[in-house]
């Protein structure tokens, strides 16, 4: 079931991020403004002082209606190190304990579904699970996803275009777009499987087929965010991290048809956006210097056979 909340969510900060990186001016990331570390610099250090820090680096700062919220453990716990990711999985967990670490920055939901509510999960048996698991081992969980989407321009996908080598191929300083020279989809693809580690990607469109203007949607903007884009930026490719197979898919299936060569690339959720683990790494290294961080990667959730 499509998650309206996720959408709308997603949605505003896909367009939002268009418009301020099609202004002339892009901002300068607030973090690199900012490079006062923090005067304790580890030592008595409160999880609510952590998102406080964080929160106040955010152009806007604090939002009245977020996801990033606490799904476990509390403001108030001394942080004894801190572990950042994509997912808070029980491996994720169970490593953090074993780190002697008590707070995991997580960029996506603890518990299945956008808003974290646990109500329609009590008594289900994984759920239980993994809340004792949290709460036995005092374990404080953040998801830090609205905020550092609204950083300009996104760390998350300015650290994609990083790992790709497409920071200067943006078009009008804009992140979501991308154009390159003498490529074809088959180049694109095997581009991203050694840069982004991955497997193997889906996709649709001809391996031989010119495909040099990218509009790169990262996470699951949904596809009324995808079809918007793709009639406003008319790229050769989309490459997006997830979507339904019975929505951008088959609109993409059908545009094919009707004689427009516009190809897509499912680069998969976790590989689109893992790079907001890293840049979360990296800003608490540089606050917080004493203190112990990691960066424990959620893994890709799917095989392929
Ligand atoms: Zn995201």
């Amino acid at each position: 079931m499509k998650d309206f909340v996720a959408f709308k969510n997603t949605r505003r900060n896909f367009l939002s991020n268009i418009a301020m990186a099609t202004a002339a001016q892009v901002v300068a990331s607030p973090l690199l403004a900012n490079t006062a570390k923090i005067a304790s610099s580890g030592a008595d250090i409160t999880v609510g002082q952590v998102i406080d820090q964080f929160i106040s680096e955010v152009p806007g700062g604090k939002l009245k209606e977020t996801v990033d919220t606490l799904k476990a453990g509390s403001l108030d716990m001394k942080v004894t190190g801190i572990v950042t990711t994509m997912f808070a999985t029980v491996e994720v967990i169970k490593k953090t304990i074993a780190l002697g670490a008590n707070f995991i920055i997580a960029h996506e939901p603890t518990f299945y579904s956008h808003t974290d509510t646990t109500d329609w999960l009590a008594k289900d048996p994984t759920y239980e699970y993994k809340k004792s698991l949290l709460k036995d081992n005092n374990i404080t969980v953040w998801r830090c996803h609205d905020y550092i989407h609204r950083m300009s321009p996104d760390p998350v996908t300015m650290g994609v275009l990083k790992k790709m080598g497409w920071e200067d191929k943006m078009i009008n300083k804009n992140p979501n777009l991308i154009e390159l020279t003498n490529q074809n989809l088959k180049d694109i693809i095997f581009s991203l499987k050694s840069k982004m580690g991955v497997d193997e990607l889906r996709y649709i469109g001809s391996l031989t087929e010119q495909t040099n203007k990218i509009l790169f949607i990262p996470g699951a903007a949904g596809s009324t965010t995808h079809i918007a884009a793709l009639k406003m930026y008319k790229p050769d490719v989309l490459i997006c991290g997830e979507v339904e197979e019975w929505t951008t898919v088959e609109y993409i299936r059908d545009t094919r048809s009707r004689g427009e060569n516009v190809s897509l690339i499912l680069l998969g959720h976790i590989a689109s956006e893992a790079p907001s683990a890293t840049f979360i790494l990296n800003w608490v290294k540089e606050r917080y210097p004493n203190l112990l961080v990691k960066y424990i990667p959620a893994g890709n959730s799917l095989s392929f056979l």
